[in-house]
C-alpha cells in the first residue's frame, strides 16, 4: 500500500535557527495524525515542506507516491493554512465557487458548504465575519476538490468553544469516509480528541511518535510534561 504521505530526513535551516531537524514520518490511508508542540516547534515548517511551499534543506518528501507539486496539481491534497486572507467582499459560496471552478475535480459547492458547516452564513460577506467563522471558510475551501489527504495548520486557532466543537464534527464526518487527515496543534486535548496517532515535536525534533494513549503517557512523565503548556 502506498503511503498517504512519507517525511523522510527533513531538514530545514532559517539562518542559525534550525527549525526542522532529521524530521521522519508517515501515515497510511486512512490514518488521522496529529503533530503536537508547543509554539516555535516546528510544525508549520515541517506541512509547509509536505505541501510543497517550503524547500527542504535535506530529505524527502512523498504525497500518495508523488512529489507535493504533483500530489497539488492532482487535487490529492487539500491545505487549511494558518493564516491567510479571504477576499473580504466575496461572499461564502462566491468564494467557494471561485475555488471550485479553479479545481478540475470539484465537490458541488453546496455540498462543500453543507461539509464545512458554513451553510448557514453562505450568503455573508468573507469581510464581515469573525475570526472562527473565517476559518472554517478556510475549511470548506480545503475541501473543495475532495482531496484524499487534508492538512491542516492550526485549523481551531482562532475558533471559540462553539466553532470547535462544530469544526469537529464536521472534521468526523470527514474522516469517516477513510481520508487521511494530518493537523497541527498546541492543544493536547485536540491531539488526544481527534488523532488516532500523535506526532509529538519539540525544537525541531520528533520526539514521540504513537498511539494517543502512549504519548499522553509520555507528555504526562515528568520528561515531557514541559513540552506542551497546559499538559496534566
Ligand atoms: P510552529 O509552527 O511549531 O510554531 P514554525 O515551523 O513556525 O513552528 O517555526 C519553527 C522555527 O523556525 C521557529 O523558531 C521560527 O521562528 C522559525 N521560522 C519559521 N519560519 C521562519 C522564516 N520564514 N524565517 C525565519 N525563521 C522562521
Ligand atoms: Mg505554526
Amino acid at each position: 500500500m502506498v503511503d498517504a504521505f512519507s517525511l523522510e530526513g527533513l531538514v530545514k535551516r532559517f539562518g542559525d535557527v534550525l527549525a526542522v531537524d532529521d524530521v521522519s514520518v508517515r501515515a497510511a490511508p486512512g490514518e488521522v495524525v496529529a503533530l503536537l508542540g508547543p509554539n516555535g516547534a516546528g510544525k508549520s515548517t515541517t506541512i509547509d515542506m509536505l505541501l510543497g511551499l517550503t524547500r527542504p534543506d535535506a530529505g524527502r518528501v512523498r504525497v500518495a507516491g508523488r512529489s507535493p507539486a504533483e500530489a497539488m496539481d492532482r487535487g490529492v491534497v487539500g491545505a487549511m493554512a494558518q493564516n491567510g486572507t479571504l477576499l473580504r467582499d466575496a461572499t461564502v459560496a462566491e468564494l467557494v465557487g471561485l475555488f471550485a471552478s479553479l479545481h478540475r475535480n470539484s465537490l458541488p459547492v453546496r455540498e462543500v458548504l453543507n461539509r464545512a458547516g458554513v451553510t448557514e452564513y453562505a450568503n455573508r460577506r468573507c469581510g464581515k465575519l469573525s475570526g472562527g467563522e473565517q476559518q472554517r471558510v478556510r475549511f470548506a475551501l480545503a475541501l473543495v476538490g475532495d482531496p484524499e489527504l487534508l492538512v491542516l495548520d492550526e485549523p481551531t486557532a482562532a475558533m471559540d468553544v462553539d466553532g470547535r466543537r462544530r469544526f469537529w464534527a464536521s472534521m468526523r464526518e470527514y474522516t469517516e469516509t477513510g481520508r487521511t487527515v494530518l493537523f497541527a496543534t498546541h492543544y493536547l486535548a485536540e491531539a488526544e480528541d481527534y488523532a488516532d496517532r500523535v506526532v509529538l515535536m519539540r525544537h525541531g525534533r520528533i520526539v514521540a511518535d504513537g498511539p494517543v494513549g502512549q504519548v499522553r503517557a509520555a507528555v504526562a512523565g515528568r520528561a515531557l510534561r514541559a513540552v506542551v503548556p497546559g499538559a496534566t
